[in-house]
């Protein structure tokens, strides 16, 4: 029998305490924690997710600020902006969605963002953090991972763990994380060999390819913890993960569910990082 880890659940009880430590700010006469959201051009998907953040924002009560651009907008332009909110007091944390316009460099318009309210942990003074394993925002997807399992009592200390994908924004800080945490990790990618050989080795498996389904009985371990990352149409265009849920959750001791697994908790990371912001900004 296997437990459907519920990611709405945890997400719903982070964002009331969110709420909640919110209020307390106010009722102290401290500013509500500010979030910027930048985005460029009109990729339905950034929209849909731009629209999610500032939803969030408002439901926890914090300052949302919400910059839509033109997707012919030049470098010089998205950089003042940036420098304008790194020297607003009312913002505490700075997020650009991403993809950008091709014409646009994520690089360099991420290192202009002030490392102090990188809430999405992407500069690279946060990522040499995460690396170190020193204080700092925390990463949103793998730090919501690490929450999930926290949340349901899976100690990755000693455990094996392997995680597919190498991705800068999930995949190799996830390993990292996990690596923190005392567990044994392998890292895999497209051109790992024999992959079902290598992730019928792990005690916890997280999974962030972005390939519908991907991931079949055969790969798992008896009673593993299966966590999904991957956000994916199937051919009926329903929402569905990397891992086809159905066939192996039984194999599972624990799973993640697409939707409302993983997905919930990477907003409330941000929302989290944003509030840690805020209470550095104010001397808390
Ligand atoms: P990405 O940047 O496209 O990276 C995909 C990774 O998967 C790459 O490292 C790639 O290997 C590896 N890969 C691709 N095909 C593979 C295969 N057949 N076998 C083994 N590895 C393979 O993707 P991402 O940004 O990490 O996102 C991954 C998925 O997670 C997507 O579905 C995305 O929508 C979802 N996602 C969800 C959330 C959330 O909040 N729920 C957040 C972020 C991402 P190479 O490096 O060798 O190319």
């Amino acid at each position: 029998m296997y437990t459907i880890i519920d990611g709405k659940k945890v997400s719903a009880e982070r964002r009331l305490a969110i709420q909640n430590a919110t209020k307390e700010r106010l009722e102290k006469n401290l500013p509500a924690p500010g979030l910027a959201v930048i985005i460029v051009g009109e990729d339905p998907a950034s929209q849909v997710y731009v629209r999610n953040k500032e939803k969030a924002c408002l439901d926890a009560g914090f300052h949302s600020e919400v910059i839509r651009l033109p997707e012919n907008t030049e470098e010089e332009t998205l950089l003042s902006i940036i420098d304008r909110l790194n020297r607003d007091d009312a913002i505490d944390g700075i997020l650009v969605q991403l993809p950008l316009p091709k014409h646009l460099k994520a690089d360099t318009v991420i290192a202009h963002i002030d490392p102090n309210k990188d809430v999405d942990a992407f500069h690279t003074v946060n990522v040499g953090k995460i690396m170190l394993g020193e204080k700092g925002f925390a990463p949103c997807t793998p730090a919501g991972i690490m929450t999930l399992l926290e949340a349901y009592g899976i100690d990755p200390s000693g455990k094996e763990c392997v995680v597919v994908g190498r991705s800068n924004i999930v995949g190799k800080p996830m390993a990292m994380l996990m690596l923190h945490k005392n567990a044994t990790v392998t890292v895999t990618h497209s051109r790992t060999v024999d992959l079902p050989s290598v992730t019928r080795r792990a005690d916890i498996l997280i999974v962030a390819i972005g390939k519908a389904k991907f991931i079949t009985p055969d790969m798992v371990k008896e009673g593993a913890v299966v966590i999904d990352v991957g956000m994916n149409r199937d051919e009926n265009n329903k929402l569905c993960g990397d891992v086809d849920f159905e066939a192996v959750a039984p194999k599972t001791s624990f799973i993640t569910p697409v939707p409302g697994g993983v997905g919930p908790m990477t907003i409330t990371t941000l929302l989290e990082n944003t509030l840690l912001s805020a209470r550095k900004n104010s001397g808390q």
